[in-house]
């Protein structure tokens, strides 16, 4: 709950709705305790006086009433009956939503085929009608405000509904021998819970104007009772005359609904869970730079250099490291692969090479990243922009998640070269037609005007791969482009991508987690843990010679074809939280040969030119006879 606040209130706009609304809310409820004038008593004598006169701070209406007696009193009674029925219409549209969408078939098609029926009235002819055949008065305006309201809420719960209904946690459900109420109950009303929130939050104030517009029209609160609509239906034959009795109640309903819509954007967005762990604000173009020392000089090795690269995540009051100090080169032609657990940072570094990584939470604070030895930390966003997909293009892990869904795969791979090149829509639809011919989908021609889910998973990765070469880069930036495919799919775009390679010269860094994957395709591999390189060296000496226990360990739990029965070892404990790092090596609450000094000081990654580690006790060497075995550190505390 103080996070939901927290959040809330970083949107300015939101809190002051917030603020607002409650000073509202606060003098609503205390109006029967202030010393108000009655609302109702008429003094015709001192009609229309004007606002500051004597005894009356806001003037008199038509019949003499004190306005902000009425004005307190209708803001008040306006206020209740607009949550009233954003209350009805949220419980009775949320319950016919939940029904509909969890039962699906005839159920679903009857409820909303009703509901159909009754959004396709204009509202406000509905409520008209609702008011008419139940008779003038607030109550019965309240219940045609509520009834137009209810097929909006249906809507929305039946179609967030549907898609939770079919989720793997509702089947747990159900073969746990749930009830269908008991599963509706626990398993879909929290899911939509939020989304119900969401809606009144934005909807409410709709409905105040609502009830207002009924009562302006006499069909609402009924003399002498006050609310915000009949104040202003009352006032409307002295508009001109004497402007302050509408203006009064018009800029309390002014008030009152954008304040309303303030604070309902701001419930949104802190319920988004999408926003919860980054900003309420939209990411910004290229990830934020705030680089403390200069950065290395150049060294001149590889056409794309990453030199002590540090990002971070900052949120709220925690700083994850997710990238610590990463070293990293990659020829022209070359295929480095990067490998590692989930979490060790691997991708972020990539996303960091073009400045990728959402901003905020994330910071790069250190380090450069150099294409052909310019830097590209902290560079201008044209400058990236103009080199993205051109220079440097990306291949993401889930294709049917990066390729838009409503757009044809022709038209996305035309709208990607034509954002790099000046060319018109025919030469841009030929020259997509051979990119996909170049990542071997049969019969072009005709899939180029194919959606995302009309192609399988492998065909939608080549498509992601032909996006990549679409503006012929020089590198290439491959996470995980094959974790979402069946092996022989994964195997086939491997054998597409080390021909792209060879045929076009591409360097390509290879993100990934499988041994057997980089032993395919990558010249060169580094290992990652905790955001940092612990070891690199060609594919060869890496899988043949495994230097750090980490390495050893991963190589240990891939299975091998022909070896004979092996118990496969997993790597016991978790990595390390990367806004906790521990002191000296980040592996040393897993390494079986961690020894006292491997917990105290930074350890570098050393070694021969190409071949490093970052071990103080390689496993390739024994560990020193004097060295103490140290407890972990968890037995140390
Ligand atoms: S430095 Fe020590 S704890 Fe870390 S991997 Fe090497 S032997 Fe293990």
């Amino acid at each position: 709950m103080t996070a939901f606040f927290r959040l809330l209130a970083r949107n300015r706009l939101a809190l002051a709705g917030l603020i607002v609304m409650t000073v509202v809310v606060i003098l609503a409820l205390l109006t029967p305790l202030l010393p108000l004038a009655d609302p109702d008593v008429t003094d015709t004598g001192n009609r229309f006086q004007p606002p500051f006169s004597e005894g009356a701070l806001l003037g008199t209406d038509h019949l003499g009433r004190d306005l902000l007696s009425r004005l307190m009193w209708g803001t008040r009674l306006s206020l209740a009956v607009g949550f009233a029925a954003a209350i009805a219409a949220a419980t009775i549209g949320a319950a016919i939503g939940i029904i509909a969408g969890f039962y699906g078939g005839r159920t679903d098609n009857i409820i909303m085929r009703g509901v159909d029926m009754l959004m396709a009235f204009p509202y406000i002819l509905l409520a008209l009608a609702i008011v008419a055949a139940l008779g003038p008065g607030l109550l019965n305006a309240l219940i045609a405000v509520a009834a137009v309201n209810v097929p909006f809420f249906a809507r929305n719960i039946r179609g967030i509904t549907v898609g939770i209904a079919h989720k793997e946690f509702v089947d747990a459900a159900r073969l746990a021998g749930l009830s269908n109420a008991r599963i509706i109950l626990t398993e879909i009303l929290p899911n939509v819970v939020p989304v119900i929130v969401i809606a009144m939050s934005t909807t409410i104030g709709w409905m105040i104007l609502e009830t207002a517009g009924l009562s302006f029209l006499g069909l609402g609160s009924q003399p002498p009772q006050a609310d915000l609509g009949s104040m202003l239906g009352e006032a409307r034959s002295a508009l001109i005359t004497n402007p302050h009795t509408s203006i009064v109640p018009g800029v309390m309903i002014l008030i009152i609904v954008m304040s309303i819509n303030l604070l309902g954007d701001g419930i949104r967005d802190a319920l988004d869970p999408r926003l919860k762990s980054g900003a309420l604000s939209r990411p910004m173009a290229a990830t934020n730079v705030d680089r403390k020392e200069t950065p290395p000089a150049a060294t001149g090795r590889g056409l794309l250099e990453v030199q002590a690269l540090e990002t971070q995540f900052h949120v709220k009051n925690r700083v994850y490291k997710a990238v610590g100090g990463v070293d990293l080169h990659v020829e022209p032609g070359e295929c480095l692969g990067i490998i590692g657990e989930s979490g060790s940072g691997k991708s972020v570094t990539a996303l960091s090479v073009m400045g990728l990584v959402a901003s905020p939470p994330g910071v790069i604070t250190g380090g450069a990243v150099r294409y052909e030895g310019e830097d590209l930390v902290g560079a201008p966003y044209r400058k990236l922009r103009s080199m993205r997909g051109k220079n440097v293009a990306y291949i993401f892990q889930d294709p049917l998640a990066t390729l838009h869904p409503l757009y044809k795969v022709g038209d996305q791979l035309i709208e990607a070269i034509r954002s790099h090149r000046p060319i018109g829509k025919d030469e841009g639809r030929k020259t997509a037609i051979e990119l996909l011919k170049s990542v071997r989908i049969p019969n072009p021609e005709k899939r180029i005007s194919d959606y995302p889910h009309e192609l399988s998973g492998g065909m939608r990765q080549r498509v992601g791969i032909a996006m990549a070469l679409a503006n012929e880069p020089d590198i290439i930036i491959a996470d995980e482009p094959t974790t979402a495919l069946d092996v022989t799919v994964q195997a086939q775009i491997l054998s597409l991508l080390d021909d792209l390679r060879r045929s076009r010269g591409l360097a390509i860094v290879f993100i990934t987690h499988d041994f057997g994957v980089v032993a395919q395709l990558c010249d060169r591999v580094a290992v990652m843990y905790a955001g940092r390189i612990i070891e690199e060296g060609t594919t060869a000496e890496v899988l043949e010679n495994p230097m750090h226990p980490y390495t050893a360990r991963l190589m240990a739990c891939v299975p091998e074809l022909g070896e004979g029965k092996r118990r496969l070892e997993a790597i016991r404990g978790l990595p390390p939280v990367v806004d906790k790092l521990p002191p000296g090596c980040a592996f040393a609450d897993r390494c079986e040969r961690v020894q006292d000094v491997c917990r105290q000081g930074e350890i570098p990654l050393e070694g021969e030119e190409g071949r490093a580690v970052r071990c103080l006790f390689p496993v390739t060497e024994p560990p020193p006879a004097d060295a103490k075995p140290a407890q972990s550190q968890e037995a140390a505390e």
